[in-house]
């Protein structure tokens, strides 16, 4: 048995191998940070044969409640991951498992790496309906890339991926990307007519690549960073608010994956200044009404608390942007887990669902367009 990590958004240490196919490993934590949960690693040289994989710090684990009801992915060729059997006991995560492959593959969800990140990218500027440009360059000097589509007067942001070992959100960005760029989709049209769209489908490159749960190279947990974002420590959001403030912002959404909750869900910024008596509380029920419709795989039962008026964490994007702004603003979460509403026993929650909710995320958008012209 060999297990390795060392590859594009890799995570685990060995600590050691032990007779009868059994390994304990560890999850590295986000260089300069506490936080730790994704792992991505892969086991060579035991198909077909009993193994257990012990993940001795998963006790100590950014989220550690998530563990609970918690199946591990797993895949033979990187394409389609399932989900296997996991158990959590005394602050160790276990995975018993017979390898189908020659190299098998587990991860905390199916990963969206870098080089996929670069390849949609390559995708997307095939069509005439895109203009691709940097907005600058990440603490690692990677490119930092926005994609601009539609003429409409309205300014409409959506980023995805601040947090980088929530992969779904750029499983979603592959749908919405697809779906905003169809030109025979008459939904999409619509929106391109009425409004631009602005659309950073990786935050985060830098700790993507590094495995990172929360964190990009600095160590900064770029959804914190919001308020005072500095060129040294959080350049992917100062440059980011450097081109919304720009453009302007009428509506922006942050995509994201919750460790805990089964569900898929919407977090607005009811805790800022002047929230309730504003027009925001009419436009963001608009747009979550309208998601919930379009694919039932959004819930509006569970999710996060709402914040009390006056206390808002402004260090957030969805708070800081609705203030500054005094835009809608909404953070989107998927679960790492499964939608408890319609659970999936094969696959969980899965890249081709967040894909479809990326999708739908375009009809959202037509009608929170639509309450904007309506109210002109
Ligand atoms: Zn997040």
């Amino acid at each position: 048995m060999h297990i390795d990590s060392h590859f594009d958004s890799g995570n685990i240490d060995v600590v050691e191998i032990l007779p009868g196919n059994r390994a304990n490993l560890r999850i590295k934590k986000d260089a300069g940070d506490e936080h730790m949960q994704w792992f991505y690693f892969r086991v060579d040289g035991v198909r077909d044969q009993a193994c257990t994989l012990r993940i001795l710090n998963a006790g100590q684990a950014s989220y550690p409640k998530a563990w609970d009801g918690y199946r591990v992915c797993t895949s033979v060729d990187r394409q389609t991951w399932t989900r296997v059997d996991t158990k959590f006991d005394d602050g160790i995560l276990t995975i018993e498992h017979r390898p189908q492959g020659q190299m098998q593959w587990y991860a905390y969800f199916a990963p969206h790496t870098h080089e996929q990140h670069l390849e949609l990218l390559s995708e997307c500027q095939l069509s005439s309906l895109v203009t691709i440009d940097r907005l600058g360059a990440t603490v690692d000097g990677r490119d930092l890339h926005r994609l601009v589509v539609g003429e409409g007067t309205l300014q409409f942001w959506v980023i995805a991926r601040q947090h980088p070992g929530e992969s779904m959100a750029s499983w979603w960005m592959e749908g919405f990307l697809a779906r905003l760029l169809d030109p025979d989709d008459a939904i999409a049209r619509r929106l391109r007519e009425m409004v631009t769209v602005h659309v950073v489908p990786h935050m985060n490159p830098d700790g993507a690549i590094r495995g990172h749960l929360r964190c990009n190279a600095a160590g900064a947990n770029l959804n914190r960073e919001w308020e005072t974002p500095t060129i040294k420590r959080s350049p992917e959001v100062f440059f980011t608010l450097e081109a919304m403030d720009i453009s302007g912002v009428d509506f922006c959404l942050d995509v994201h994956g919750d460790e805990e909750l089964p569900y898929n869900f919407l977090s607005g910024a009811e805790g800022i200044d002047g929230y309730d008596t504003s027009r925001l509380p009419h436009l963001c029920e608009v747009f979550s009404t309208a998601y919930e419709r379009a694919n039932p795989d959004l819930q509006r039962e569970h999710g996060y608390p709402v914040d009390a008026p006056g206390t808002a964490n402004m260090t957030m994007c969805t708070n800081a942007v609705a203030a500054r702004f005094q835009c809608p603003a909404y953070t989107l979460e998927m679960p790492f887990k499964d939608n408890a509403n319609a659970p999936d026993p094969v696959f969980g929650w899965s890249p081709e669902r967040s894909a479809h909710l990326g999708a739908s995320g375009v009809d959202a958008l037509v009608h929170l367009a639509q309450a904007f012209t309506d109210a002109e």
